[in-house]
């Protein structure tokens, strides 16, 4: 018999793209609460690990820099997270929509992304001014205590391996996929630009 803690589904997903501060938690968290949708950040995911552990230490010193987690622990805990999820009845991979925040971030992620996903659509979260986002990142960290959010030059550091990954990450997907979002606007048109791409693509 099949060992249900270690299968993997074929899963059907949204990817959100964008550097810190963009919005993807927040738009993600929101599409999490519409029927039919699984909000995942693998950010998050990293956050809860238990720091006193040697893999969270491990973690957690990249995250500090500003730097990616390697592949291939991302892509384990990934799935592992997955798997639990469907476990426990949160997220039904038949029917459900895995909207992935922060995952892929490289081309190789992206391969292993795709060997087990069918990608729908990319919303990619920007704007030209990045000092918005600066200023949206420093409010973070004061409500939620986010150390990577507080330091000016960890938080330089993340905007340059953003851009450093994610056109060659994103040349691993169709272009017809992506849809690009400007979120210099008032949230409310960024809510309702979210909801016209959805409803055009999805519907
Ligand atoms: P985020 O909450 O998406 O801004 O991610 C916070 C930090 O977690 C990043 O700066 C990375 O250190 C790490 N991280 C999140 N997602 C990934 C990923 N897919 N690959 C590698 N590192 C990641």
């Amino acid at each position: 018999m099949e060992n249900p803690t270690t299968k993997v589904s074929h899963y059907h997903v949204i990817l959100l793209f964008g550097p810190p501060g963009s919005g993807k938690g927040t738009w993600g968290k929101l599409l999490d609460l519409v029927p039919g949708f699984y909000h995942f950040s693998t950010g998050e995911m990293f956050r809860m690990l238990d720091v006193d552990s040697e893999i969270g230490q491990h973690i957690m010193e990249n995250m500090r820099r500003g730097e990616l987690v390697p592949d291939e622990i991302t892509f384990d805990l990934w799935q592992q997270h997955l798997i639990n999820a469907t476990l426990i009845g949160r997220f039904h991979p038949q029917k459900d929509i895995l909207i992935l925040d922060g995952f892929p971030r490289t081309p190789k992620q992206a391969e292993m992304l795709k060997s087990i996903a069918d990608v729908k659509l990319i919303l990619k979260l920007d704007c030209a001014n990045r000092e918005i986002l600066v200023e949206r990142l420093h409010r973070r960290a004061i409500l939620e205590g986010r150390l990577d959010d507080a330091n000016q030059q960890v938080i330089r550091r993340r905007f340059e391996v953003y851009d450093a990954e994610v056109e060659k990450t994103l040349t691993h997907f169709s272009d017809n996929l992506i849809e690009a979002l400007d979120v210099a606007v008032a949230p409310v048109r960024i809510l309702s630009a979210i909801g016209e791409v959805m409803a055009r693509r999805l519907a």
